[in-house]
């Protein structure tokens, strides 16, 4: 695998601070490790914040090119299995949305297998989805969505959606300036976009430093309220807020990941949940360390 460092894609600045040294080799970068529900958590690769504008992310990386091929290449029947929890979370995620624009076509980007495309759709809205993974776009287009690979591709004509949804995805982008850019013509002046992205200048980000578990090789982009403010009004969006999101996993997903993070005290977690028959428990969580932005089009 080639990698290769990069500018600044918000301000295009060469000058950079290293946050982190890489811990995971270039090498071992597979389509695997790109599926949304790999444990490959706190591995990474150099982490480094823009001396300019202060964004942060991670340079060298693989080319863009790399990353979209796997990207198209992932597959991933865990998250099929996990999909119920999911539901959960993107209903809470649509109160949010449904506040700010009740009605009209909606475009999900990164709409993976369809999951938010259903939960939109049962509310009541048209909609549509972007994904680069085949298998994922394939097992949505069966569930009778209309699935475009890339926005890029798809060149949609201007103003073609009332709202957009961008949900954990921006930080996987190799540019994501530019692909908000094409998300800002495909949407009617007015238009809304809700996008829920980490926050690295987060209480818990500092505070578990190189162990927050979201430092990982397929997160390309750190972003903080201000970086992706600026980032969405450089596109020719205008920020209405940034509000802490709100996960709901159940009890058992959770545990698994504390075990991916801490395996000796999530293996006590596990039998303990098992135990009080608590694994379909369905907790909402935020720890602040996750942030939803709404913005509308100009
Ligand atoms: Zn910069």
């Amino acid at each position: 695998m080639r990698l290769e460092e990069v500018p600044c894609n918000l301000c295009g600045g060469t000058s950079r601070s290293v946050v982190l040294e890489a811990n995971c080799p270039g090498s071992s970068l597979s389509p695997e490790v790109f599926a949304c529900t790999n444990s490959h958590v706190a591995s990474h690769g150099r982490i480094v914040r823009c001396n300019d504008c202060g964004l942060v992310f991670t340079s060298p990386r693989p080319t863009a090119d790399e990353v979209l091929d796997m990207y198209e290449g992932v597959e991933d029947e865990t998250y099929l299995r996990e999909e119920a929890a999911r539901v959960a979370t993107f209903r809470h995620s649509l109160l949010g949305v449904r506040q700010r624009e009740p009605r009209g076509r909606l475009l999900d980007v990164g709409c993976y297998v369809g999951t938010f495309l259903e939960v939109a759709r049962e509310s009541g809205y048209e909609v549509a989805g972007v994904e680069p993974s085949r298998w994922a776009a394939e097992h949505a287009r069966v569930r009778g969505f209309e699935v475009l690979p890339s926005l890029r591709e798809a060149d949609l004509p201007p103003g073609s959606f009332d709202v957009a949804t961008v949900w954990d995805v921006i930080e996987h982008l190799t540019d994501p300036l530019g692909e908000l850019r094409l998300l800002h013509r495909a949407l009617r002046p007015g238009a809304l976009v809700a996008l829920t992205t980490m926050n690295v200048e987060s209480l818990v980000a500092r505070l578990l430093g190189p162990r927050w578990p979201w430092y990982m090789m397929m997160h390309l982009y750190y972003f903080t309220p201000k970086t992706m403010s600026r980032m969405l009004e450089r596109a020719g969006f205008e920020v209405e807020g940034v509000e802490p999101h709100v996960r709901v996993v159940h009890a058992r997903y959770l545990v698994s990941k504390l075990g991916a993070w801490a395996p000796a005290l999530g293996g006590v977690a596990a039998a303990l949940t098992e135990a009080l028959g608590a694994g379909d428990v369905r907790v909402p969580i935020s720890l602040g360390d996750l942030m939803v932005v709404y913005a509308r089009a100009r």
